[in-house]
């Protein structure tokens, strides 16, 4: 999968984009990570890629030209129009299913803004999803457009080791994951849960799926709502309330 990253600060993105199982996957040709400097594009003597709102206000905007021409060269290269995502808080807030959909593209194009934000007119033209990480403001949608490169790129087949962890993980069915552990068997009085210890793979299974309705229902109730339960998951909450 392709991801192309319009920014203004390609450096920070491929510096966070390089290093664990993202790079080492980058490294094995499973991904590839652009970053493309939006500045390369300005046709402004200067190099200037922002300017004041109209209509006054805090902050620059930057304008729409050096993006639109970035992002029609990358739609050139790939010989057809590709997903677009600008990065806002105006967006709808991502999730896991969002990065398993996202996934499924060969190629996508993550917009990244800055300071005031963007010319609504180049968003109008290439933008076709408009995708928020929370709602709280950040300085730029780098950190945003890494936190998309990561989550897709774990659904991307071969990209995680063990398939089966990102089967298993925190939003597959709805629930938030089992609570883990590792050596020692002991820590500071605090025991591994005998169950664990004990062999028993069904008993470890069905243990771990009564410790995620019970995490789930303490710490995201309103994500409980949501999950198909069993007759057998009900009753289990009821015993255990
Ligand atoms: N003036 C904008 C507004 O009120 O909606 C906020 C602009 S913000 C300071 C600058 C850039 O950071 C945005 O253009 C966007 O790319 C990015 N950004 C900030 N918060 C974000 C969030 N929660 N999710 C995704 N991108 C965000």
């Amino acid at each position: 999968m392709k991801f192309y990253i319009l920014t203004l600060f390609p450096e920070m993105v491929m510096q966070g984009l390089s290093t664990s199982i993202i790079g080492r996957a980058a490294d094995k040709g499973l991904l590839a990570i652009e970053a493309i400097n939006i500045r390369d594009y300005t046709n402004n003597k200067h190099g200037k890629v922002d300017d004041y709102p109209y209509g006054g206000g805090a902050g620059m905007v930057m304008q729409a030209q050096p993006i639109y021409d970035a992002w029609k060269a990358i739609i050139e290269k790939e010989g057809k129009k590709i997903p677009t995502v600008y990065l806002t808080p105006q967006g709808r807030t991502f999730c896991q299913q969002d990065a398993k959909t996202f996934a499924t593209e060969d190629a996508i194009i993550l917009l990244c803004g800055h300071y005031e934000g963007v010319d609504e007119r180049v968003l109008e033209e290439i933008v076709t999803d408009y995708v928020s990480i929370g709602d709280f403001v950040l300085t730029g949608g780098e950190l945003p457009a890494m936190v998309m490169v990561d989550a897709i790129s774990r659904m991307v087949p071969g990209v995680l080791s063990n398939k089966v962890s990102g089967e298993t993980e925190s939003f597959e069915n709805g629930l938030l994951e089992y609570p883990q552990y590792s050596r020692p068997e002991e820590w500071m009085g605090k025991k591994v849960p005998a169950i664990i210890l004990s062999g028993d793979h069904a008993k470890v299974d069905a243990w771990r799926h009564e410790q995620s309705l019970l995490r789930t229902r303490q710490r995201r109730p309103d994500l409980l709502q949501k999950a198909t339960l069993s007759a057998k998951d009900i009753e289990f909450l009821k015993e255990n309330e």
